[in-house]
Formats: C-alpha cells, structure tokens, sequence
C-alpha cells in the first residue's frame, strides 16, 4: 500500500458476485480491511478470499444492523443487485424488493451506524433508447425496463440523502462489465448465464451449447445491438477513485463507466473467434425483453473529475481475459 494512503475499514456488499469479488480483491491489494456481505444466492463462497464474511440478507434489516454495527466502516460499495433484464421484466416484485427497497434498508442501517459514503452500481440502463450517439450523464433518463428503473429510483434516494442528511455518494453507471482478473483466479460466472462475451466463449467450449444473437433487425448497422465493453479492473478502479473523491465531495453524484467504443453482438463474436482461433457459429432469435439498440458511454466526467482512464482500450484484450477464466473456472 501507499504509506501516504490512510488504509480504510469497508464494507462490500455482493462481494462474493462477479464485480464485488474484482472489487474486494483490489481493495484488499491496496491495504484496505474489506467485510464481505453476501446472501450467497447468485455469488460464489469461493469468490470470497479477500477479507471477512458476513452471510446476510439486503431484505433484512436485522442482518444489516448486524453488520454495519459489527465495526465501524468508513464507506460501503453496494454490489447486490438483481441484474438480468429479463426477468426483471417478468418479475418486478423481486427487483424492486431486492433493489430498491433492500438499499433504503442498507442505507438505514448504516444512517444508525454514522456511515456516510456510499458507492452505488448502477447502469446504463437508466437511459433506455440513446438520443446521443455518445451518452453523457445529462441524457434524458428513460430506462426501458423494471431493472433500470430500480437503478433509477436508488440513484434519486441517493439525491434525496443528500439534501436532507449529511450522505455521499458515487452512482456509476456502467455500461457492459466485461473480462477477468489478468490471473484468472477470479472471472464472471452466472447461472444461468445472461451476458453476451461468457456465453460466445462457453459455447466454444461446450460445442453442445448453441449461441444464440437475440434480434437481427435493431436500427444498428448490421442489425444486432451495439454495447460498450469496459473491463472488470478498469471498472474496480473507478470505484477506488470514488473513495477518495469522496473524501472531499458532498453530495450524490452519478458517472459513466464505458470505454466510448461501440461494438456490436456479431463485432464481439468476431472479435472472440479472433481470440479462440476459430470461427463461432451462431443462430438469430427472437429479441429479448427491454434490450436497447445502442448504448454508448462518454466517460469524459469520470476523466475529468476521477482521473480515471481505462486501461483496457482493446475488446480482444478484455476476451483474453475472460477466455483465461472460462478455460477453467474456479468455480
Ligand atoms: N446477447 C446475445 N446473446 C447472448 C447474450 C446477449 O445476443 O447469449 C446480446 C443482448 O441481446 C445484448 C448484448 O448481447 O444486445 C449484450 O447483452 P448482455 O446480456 O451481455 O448485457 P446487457 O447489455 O443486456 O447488460
């Protein structure tokens, strides 16, 4: 660790999950102390080696109480949120219970413990249908399904906190999270899994497992949807940032997290058949629920006011890296 850099007590929630794990690592690698806390129904219990666990539950404010109370935390990254679109789709009970209302008990439990800095996943989701080629945080908010509206609404509570209590926090918005650790002790596991890049790369490594492009006919220019790939590091780096923007920062404040290119679902199976060394076969259905078009990130104000550059520019790069994990996971 940086000796100039006081090493702080936080607290990760969804930390046994695909990002809070990348998360928990990297803050531990920097001298932090880190407190998982993880219900453990989509993470991973292996996923848990950096720092403390404690099992509980966002929708059980006694479970919170319990760990916020149980040291005395300087801030809290909150990684637990239900994220496949879809099913938010056909179950908005469940994302709004999960999301929204086990955040407001999350920030409850830590107004009675004196926690003020709050680090919020959010999306790109929030957007829905781009009006801008390259999306800033002043586009319109008009998220197109119950997912981005639970990233919505928390980040309008957070706004709320902020006038009204002495609360601060970061929202990132990320665009699509994508890659591995460079060491492939950790990597990206849903099941089932939803996103793009682990499924082109597990279908060709189970060749029994079909790819499927979901939508040929989207206003993009080979008819397939155009997202931006920002790697997992790149991603826990903004969040290192954040703390110490907020050392300094009231507020709540809302950031991009995209690389600014954008590429489209046959762009990316082209790009990991580059990586694998053979063509990935595929086949068209029907679109998914609440996916839009086009979403573009222009990270310009996380430059600006994070100093927070990308590292990983190459989308064949970030395939690598997921490629080392998926080859054999650890879990
Ligand atoms: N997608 C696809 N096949 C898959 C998974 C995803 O065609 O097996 C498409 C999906 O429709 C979207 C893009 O790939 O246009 C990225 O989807 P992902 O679920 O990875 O992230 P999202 O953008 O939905 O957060």
């Amino acid at each position: 660790m940086d000796n100039n850099k006081k090493k702080l007590s936080l607290l990760v929630c969804g930390g046994a999950g695909y990002i809070g794990s990348h998360m928990s690592r990297m803050l531990s690698d920097h001298g932090h102390e880190v407190t998982v806390f993880d219900n453990l129904s989509t993470g991973y219990s292996k996923a848990l080696k950096w720092g403390d666990f404690i099992q509980g539950d966002l929708r059980n404010p006694d479970d919170l109480e319990k760990a916020l109370s149980s040291k005395k935390f300087d801030a809290v990254f909150h990684f637990s949120g239900l994220i496949v679109v879809s099913d938010s789709v056909k179950h908005p009970f469940q994302y709004y219970d999960n999301n929204v209302t086990g955040t407001l008990n999350l920030l409850q439990a830590m107004r009675n413990n004196g926690v003020d800095k709050f680090v919020f996943s959010s999306s790109a989701a929030v957007y829905g249908d781009p009006i801008m080629d390259l999306i800033t945080e002043n586009h319109p908010l008009a998220p197109l399904n119950p997912y981005g509206r639970t990233k919505l609404y928390t980040e309008e509570i957070l706004e709320d906190y902020a006038t009204a209590y002495d609360f601060n926090s970061v929202s990132f918005r990320y665009f699509n999270a994508a890659g591995a650790h460079p060491d492939a002790l950790i990597g990206e596991a849903h099941r089932p899994e939803t996103h793009l890049i682990p499924n082109i790369l597990l279908s060709s490594i189970d060749q029994g497992r079909k790819l499927k492009i979901y939508g040929d006919d989207y206003p993009t220019p080979d008819g397939t949807c155009v997202r931006d790939y920002i790697h997992i590091q790149d991603l826990c780096e903004a969040h290192l940032a954040a703390i110490e923007f907020l050392e300094t920062s009231q507020g709540a404040h809302s950031f991009n997290l995209g690389n600014g290119n954008g590429f489209s679902v046959l762009d990316v199976i082209k790009a990991a058949g580059d990586v694998i060394g053979r063509k990935i076969p595929y086949e068209f259905e029907p679109k998914r629920d609440g996916d839009s078009p086009r979403l573009v990130a222009d990270s310009s104000k996380a430059h600006k006011l994070l100093n927070w550059k990308p590292r990983y520019g190459d989308l064949r790069e970030i395939i690598e890296t997921a490629y080392r994990w998926h080859k054999n996971p650890a879990f």
